[in-house]
């Protein structure tokens, strides 16, 4: 099977990270409100995810470079010693073997800048920073790229429930299908399919939690213009991809907040791959596809429009009409 080799390593790298942001999330949901709590705890995920899985697939894959969203220009601070400290000692539960020289070049692994020709890997290590500080959705994203094409993708979710487990892994590779497991036994993977609407009015949408990462009020008038009376439900992450992946959502809405605003590669190619292997579509809010090949941002795109397949075409007019 195609990418079998590397899916296998791609799961278990995001499985590490989910573990370490687990850990991480728990420090800081366990503090008395989340508006005092201290934020280094995202900081220390972010990079000691970004450490563990860029570590992982340099040990696979050491010719293969990678985009990842972290640098490590701060952590070389002598300021920030203490954290690099913190960082060092909540990866090393994961990854004993781990040391300092390590983990700063795994992070800094990460610099690619992307492109059109060859393979690279695109890693966000927390996907919706502001849902792991409220204790909700984010996930960790990890894709390969080939030749500017988005051929494999593995999304951790540990906050998202599949039947009565929490946390989940959603997967897929070009041509084979979209699948979920839960992330405690990836022997009972499911296929998983968007949902088989036609009629738009019957569309439940989602879209991202934050008002500035996507226009609320825009997106209000789509689901008007469908005639949708559904409330769109909000989250955080790539997890709208693995809900509409999954038929829990039809429409996922990302819809540009201001002008000059480049959405990142690593924030779109693991869920958009899911979200097309599972039977949806995606493309920007002026219809065009997006594209991948263009270096560590998809500038020649403006916001996403990801739904199932049923429903696409009447999406993408309800959203050219809002404009
Ligand atoms: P979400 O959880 O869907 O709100 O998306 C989180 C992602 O939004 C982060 O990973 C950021 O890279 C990205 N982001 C930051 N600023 C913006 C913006 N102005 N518009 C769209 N996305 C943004
Ligand atoms: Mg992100």
């Amino acid at each position: 099977m195609p990418y079998e080799n590397e899916l296998a390593i791609a799961q278990s790298a995001v499985l590490k990270a989910c573990r370490l942001c687990s850990n991480a999330q728990s420090s800081l949901v366990s503090e008395e409100t989340l508006d005092k709590a201290d934020k280094s705890p995202v900081t220390v995920a972010d990079y000691g995810a970004q450490a563990l899985v860029l570590r992982e697939l340099e040990k696979a894959f050491p010719d293969d470079p990678a985009v990842g969203e972290e640098d490590t220009g701060d952590l070389l601070e002598p300021a920030n010693s203490d954290l690099l400290a913190r960082i060092l000692e909540h990866v090393q539960r994961i990854d004993p073997e781990m040391d300092q020289d390590t983990l700063l070049a795994a992070i800094a692994r990460g610099g690619h800048s992307g492109g059109s020709s060859g393979r690279f890997w695109t890693l966000d290590p927390i996907d919706g920073t502001k849902g792991f500080l409220r204790g909700q959705q984010y996930a960790v994203a990890l894709a390969l790229i080939e030749n500017g094409e988005v051929v494999l993708g593995v999304l951790g979710c540990p906050n998202l429930e599949m039947g009565d487990e929490k946390g989940c892994l959603l997967f897929a590779a070009k041509g084979q299908g979209a699948f979920q497991a839960p992330m405690s036994d990836l022997s009972q993977t499911q296929k998983v399919a968007t949902d088989s609407i036609s009629d738009p009015a019957q569309a439940v949408f989602c879209e991202s939690v934050e008002s500035g990462h996507t226009a609320h009020g825009r997106s209000a008038r789509i689901v008007e213009l469908l005639g949708s009376t559904a409330e769109p439900f909000r989250m955080d992450s790539q997890c709208k991809y693995a809900a509409v992946s999954r038929g829990q959502a039809s429409i996922y809405l990302r819809l540009p907040t201001r002008p000059g605003y480049e959405e990142k590669i690593w924030d779109h190619a693991a869920g958009v791959i899911v979200l097309t292997e599972a039977g949806g579509s995606v493309c920007d809010t002026f219809g065009r596809p997006l594209n991948f090949s263009i270096g560590r941002t998809l500038k020649e795109n403006k916001g996403v429009v990801a739904t199932s397949a049923g429903v696409f075409d009447a999406t993408v007019s309800a959203v050219k009409q809002s404009l």
